[in-house]
């Protein structure tokens, strides 16, 4: 048997009738067609996001939307906060350094949480935003945006969020807990292909932007609102990738977004228990903080050869992400995983280690 089993960390599997969906022919991004399947899209991920705020549509990768943001909302020398517990976290200091932020930066031990406490103390009279991972896709850990958005409540400060490798499939709720800019992108835990970000702003986000003079001109979040209250963006988007996004978000509903977060919990729950039992170390140091999206699992030097074990066995999962490569491998369990496909590798694992 050659089918395949992938518990994949980005891009994901593409369910079939995702696959099916970009099968369409070409149509224009101006037609009545285009604007309903905007539509839907920007009303599906509002669910998802658990906002009432507008959704942006942006045709580029989550670090397009990362650079979008912070060319949107800030200004050179605006200070900002970056907590740092991997390489996501890495990835948003240096988009930010790019715009000659003022930045503190607060470092945690890869494996670690990010502690909220930590972020508040370090909040000046100045600071502008805090810019932090939802779920860090290096080490496999979840951070506490709610707790953080929650000690922030009538704040000045804006808590800006990347859910690249969460949202779909971990629970947010960007209005109850003062989550001020939040994004994410098409091929993580929305089952699609790459080639699309969503990114959303509550008012007082949209406020900053309004301060800021910022040269750009590709993405101009005041202009691309204006568009997207009309279900159109400025340029060409992605226009199969939204396809494939609609399909995805059109089984989300069928499962029910509760039933889709559950599995993701089940599966990941599931996926650490196992591998203990196989004597195998989670990255995560507290399994409180675990991600349910994927699992990082630690062996020194020794991450690429369960790759390339699993790998033989047609089971396809992730490697580690430098600097973590040769010391851990990620286990996806994010979008179309399901229970069988958790047990499947947990089998072949086991098969691996005992001969
Ligand atoms: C995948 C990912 C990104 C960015 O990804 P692109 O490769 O630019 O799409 C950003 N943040 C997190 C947490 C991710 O998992």
């Amino acid at each position: 048997m050659d089918k395949k089993t992938q518990l994949l960390v980005g891009p994901t599997v593409l369910p079939s009738k995702v696959k099916e969906a970009m099968g369409h022919d070409a149509y224009s991004h101006r037609s009545l067609y285009y604007k309903e399947t905007q539509h839907r899209v920007t009303e599906g991920l509002k669910k998802i996001f658990g906002t009432k705020n507008d959704v942006l549509l942006l045709t580029t990768s989550g670090t397009g939307a990362m650079e979008a943001v912070i060319q949107n909302v800030f200004m050179p020398g605006d200070e900002v906060i970056i907590p740092i517990n991997g390489v996501f976290g890495e990835l948003f200091y240096n988009v930010a350094k790019g715009y000659d932020l003022k930045i503190i930066r607060i470092d945690f031990e890869y494996g670690y949480e990010v502690d909220e406490n930590k972020v508040l103390e370090a909040i000046t009279t100045e600071t502008k935003g805090i810019l932090m991972i939802h779920n860090e896709s290096s080490t496999g850990i979840m951070n506490d945006v709610k707790n953080l958005g929650l000690a922030l409540k009538d704040s000045d400060v804006l808590l800006i969020v990347d859910s690249v490798s969460g949202a779909g499939g971990i629970e947010l709720n960007m209005d109850d807990w003062n989550i001020d800019v939040l994004f994410t992108a098409s091929q993580k835990a929305l089952m699609s292909p790459p080639g699309l970000a969503f990114v959303s702003l509550s008012d007082k986000a949209w406020a900053a932007v309004d301060r800021v003079n910022n040269p750009k001109y590709l993405f101009n979040f005041k202009r691309d609102r204006e568009y997207a209250q009309r279900d159109l963006t400025v340029h060409t988007p992605a226009t199969h990738t939204l396809l494939a996004v609609d399909a995805a978000l059109a089984m989300i509903v069928t499962e029910g977004l509760e039933n889709v977060i559950q599995r993701h919990t089940d599966n990941a729950t599931l996926l650490r228990r196992e591998l203990k039992k196989l004597g195998f170390e989670l990255f995560a140091k507290n399994e409180k903080y675990a991600s349910s999206t994927l699992t990082s699992v630690f062996s020194k030097d020794n991450a690429g050869y369960y790759v390339k074990e699993l790998a033989k066995e047609n089971i396809m999962i992730g490697g580690g992400k430098n600097p973590l490569k040769t010391d851990t491998f990620r286990i996806g369990t994010m979008g179309y995983v399901y229970r069988n496909d958790v047990m499947a590798c947990i089998e072949t694992l086991k098969r691996i280690v005992t001969r």
